[in-house]
């Protein structure tokens, strides 16, 4: 059955975890299918068709993989196979989704109205839409997240950079030993094994900002000296010396009073801002992040609040920020959306899937060819297998693309396309 109606338009500010989940998720309800991420929900039934236009703004061309980002970086064939253009997605080839590279600027609530400003033409495009998803995560610095927003130009950017680690006869220095500068160093020192990698640390335990166990940051120092990473604790980076020349090495002085010598310097030190600047104020937190109800709805005295809902690392909700997590939001967005549709078009009474508050901290981390993870149920775990399990070979790539069923081609819509 075919609900006749003309089509819900949803926009979708982000295509990455938590957008292409729900993005995804949601198209398969419409198409009247159980949705893909479905196991064990109410959501295993069938449905009525829907008709349904999304479009999916993303500043990139394409999905990066964004876990993958530490090995990206010192490898060329792996930074080519982490970002692929969201024209190469067959999930995504369907007149049911339109895509747009570019930014949305500006959501005005009250009249469901949306500013985006494309990419390249910098033309403003003004959309009008039933639903809206912000999915559009946090903001990082290179090299945690590429500067650039075309595949093109990204493959050169690494390209340039790997030219750099080639020319660092002195060593590379990775400063932060956060998530992501653990990954950097070891993932640098597992490809590049002539390379002496160093690791600084301001405090005296690595993953120092994350409510984990002291036995889980333990065992992550430990795996890191296992993959051939150096490590210097307890000690800041106080003044950083550019070289006069490519063959001199860059001069470090750190807190201790100490001086090291470095080829090249990784600054791996998170710094991110949420991106939801385009929400009314009201519709954030004190740090920009998007107040939620449990059913993913903003959580604010907005207008048309219920229409508007907030997925993945921007949504302000407890636990680790995590891409498990984002697809789970995007997966219960859809889910929601579409059961108010059922609602308009049917009169049916929605039955929402509700995140669940109490999230405890988990984690796993690759550490070069082993990884560490940390689940309340599970303790602190790790080696090889560990990393198969929660990486796989790539770093989560083939997980994810597998999980979000990216190769699976788009069903096209039965109703004519308007
Ligand atoms: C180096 C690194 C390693 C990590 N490793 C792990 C790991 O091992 N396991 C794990 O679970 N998590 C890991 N994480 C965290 C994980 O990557 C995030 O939790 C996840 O990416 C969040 O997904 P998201 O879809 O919410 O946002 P993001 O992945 O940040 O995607 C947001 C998207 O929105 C787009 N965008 C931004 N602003 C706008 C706008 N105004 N308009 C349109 N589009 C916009 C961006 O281009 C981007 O594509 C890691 C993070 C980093 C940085």
């Amino acid at each position: 059955m075919t609900i006749e109606r003309s089509p819900f338009h949803v926009l979708v500010a982000g295509g990455s975890y938590a957008g292409l989940a729900a993005v995804l998720n949601l198209l398969d309800l419409c198409n009247g299918h159980p949705c893909r991420f479905s196991a064990n929900t109410k959501t295993s039934e069938s449905y009525p068709r829907i008709p349904v236009r999304i479009t999916l703004v993303d500043e990139r061309d394409g999905f990066y993989h964004l876990i993958g980002a530490p090995l990206a970086l010192a490898s060329m064939e792996y930074a080519e196979k982490a970002w692929i253009k969201f024209t190469d997605i067959p999930a995504l080839q369907t007149p049911a989704i339109k895509l747009i590279q570019g930014s949305v600027v500006a959501i005005d609530p009250e009249n469901k109205r949306a500013k985006i400003r494309e990419h390249g033409t910098r033309r403003t495009i003004r959309k009008q839409y039933d639903y809206f998803i912000a999915a559009s995560g946090l903001r990082r610095q290179w090299p945690t997240v590429p500067r650039s927003l075309k595949r093109d130009d990204y493959v050169a950017e690494i390209k340039k950079h790997l030219q750099q680690l080639d020319r660092a006869t002195h060593g590379v220095t990775v400063i932060g030993g956060g998530a992501v500068g653990i990954e950097m160093a070891s993932e640098l020192k597992l490809v590049q094994p002539h390379q002496s990698v160093t690791l600084i640390h301001s405090r005296s335990r690595l993953l120092s900002s994350e409510a984990l166990p002291d036995e889980t940051k333990d065992r992550a120092l430990s795996l890191i000296h296992d993959a051939g990473v150096k490590t210097i604790m307890n000690t800041r980076v106080t003044k950083i010396e550019e070289p006069e020349s490519e063959s001199d090495a860059t001069v470090l002085t750190l807190s201790d009073g100490n001086a090291l010598k470095t080829g090249f310097v990784i600054n791996a030190i998170s710094k991110y801002t949420p991106s939801a600047t385009y929400l009314p104020d009201k519709a954030l937190d004190e740090a920009g992040y998007v107040k939620i109800h449990p059913n993913l709805q903003l959580d604010s005295d907005i207008p048309n609040a219920e229409y508007h809902y907030a997925a993945g690392d921007i949504a302000s909700w407890p636990g680790i920020k995590r891409c498990g997590a984002a697809m789970h939001h995007g997966h219960y967005a859809a889910v929601n959306i579409h059961q108010t549709m059922l609602q308009s078009a049917l009169g049916t009474t929605p039955e929402f899937l509700q995140l669940n508050r109490d999230v405890p901290p988990m984690m796993g981390l690759a550490v070069g060819s082993q990884a560490v993870s940390y689940t309340p149920s599970g303790g602190t775990a790790w080696g090889e297998d560990v990393s198969k399990l929660y990486f796989g070979d790539d770093l989560g790539f083939e997980i994810c693309w597998n999980y979000m069923k990216l190769s699976k081609p788009a069903e096209n819509p039965s109703e004519p396309v308007t």
